[in-house]
């Protein structure tokens, strides 16, 4: 299935065809594109039935945010050898874990506000929760994603690394700075969802790319690690971590301006466009 929130509303695509799944449900599944992976395994049964799968035809408008209101939302730093060599720093041996705090989560229409002289780009592949999972193992990982989809973690390295211990949690959270899209796309879709190619271009200048395969913690290692310690909970989303290739790790470095565009893209999932703007 590939699920989307279009103007705040939850639609899927049915033979091709985009389905508004309040109205083709006859009102079983609510509008919300929060709300529905409270009722993952039956909105995903559900769609079985009706034929719900194949990729959109043409992306369309209104486009927000697939899990628009997560109550946790992680962030995987060091998860890419070439990132963990370019940062000077040692392969983690669990996942080195941060927050984007929730109110940074924006969809791909969203333009986001530069902050500032030294924000940056990372492209991330987001797995989206689709069921709790406390003690999770990895072997059956997968089994608690919702699914995919295409995320920036936008950091502002200023705020970010000024301080020891650094705040990452924070200088990851300005407003806009967790934009994700275009939509969700369920694992079943994806002849390999362990190995998606992704990519990152600003204003068309191809500056990172890698393979998901290449994550040092794949995505059901990262369920089996949180939930060790935290309960996962549907809607949450975990960015898995950037590959290299981020601006503050260039010599010179590189960093965010206003009027730049971001193009994040996996294979398999889509593109997702970030308009960067000034202050307002
Ligand atoms: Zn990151």
């Amino acid at each position: 299935m590939y699920v989307a929130n279009i103007r705040g509303r939850l639609a899927t695509w049915v033979d091709g065809k985009l389905a508004d799944v309040e109205q083709v449900s006859g009102g079983r599944f609510g509008s919300s594109p929060a709300a529905v992976y409270r009722r993952w395994d039956e909105f995903r049964a559900w769609g079985d039935n009706v034929g719900a799968s194949g990729s959109p035809a043409e992306v369309p408008s209104g486009l927000g945010a697939p899990s628009p209101a997560p109550r946790q939302t992680f962030g995987i730093g060091l998860n890419y050898r070439d990132h963990v060599e370019e940062s000077g720093l040692e392969v983690p041996g669990f996942p080195s874990t941060f927050c984007k705090f929730a109110s940074c989560i924006v969809g791909p229409e969203d333009p986001v506000e530069v902050v500032g002289n030294t924000s940056d780009w990372e492209v991330e592949l987001v797995a989206v929760i689709g069921r709790a999972a406390h003690n999770a193992k990895a072997d059956v990982g997968w089994d608690y994603v919702a699914g995919l989809t295409i995320g920036q973690d936008l950091s502002e390295r200023t705020r970010q690394l000024a301080d020891s211990p650094p705040q990452f949690s924070l200088g990851k959270s300005f407003p806009g700075y967790g934009p994700t899209g275009p939509w969700l796309v369920t694992p079943d879709e994806l002849t390999d969802p362990a190995d998606l190619p992704l990519r990152c271009f600003l204003d068309g200048e191809k500056v990172q790319e890698s393979r998901t395969s290449q994550l040092i913690f794949s995505v059901p290692q990262l369920i089996e690690a949180l939930s060790s310690i935290v309960t996962l909970l549907p809607g949450d989303i975990i960015f898995t971590g950037t590959p290299g290739g981020v601006g503050a790790a260039r010599s010179p470095q590189r960093f965010l301006r206003p009027g730049q565009t971001l193009v994040s893209e996996i294979d398999g999932i889509g593109q997702l466009t970030t308009t960067l703007v000034g202050p307002s």
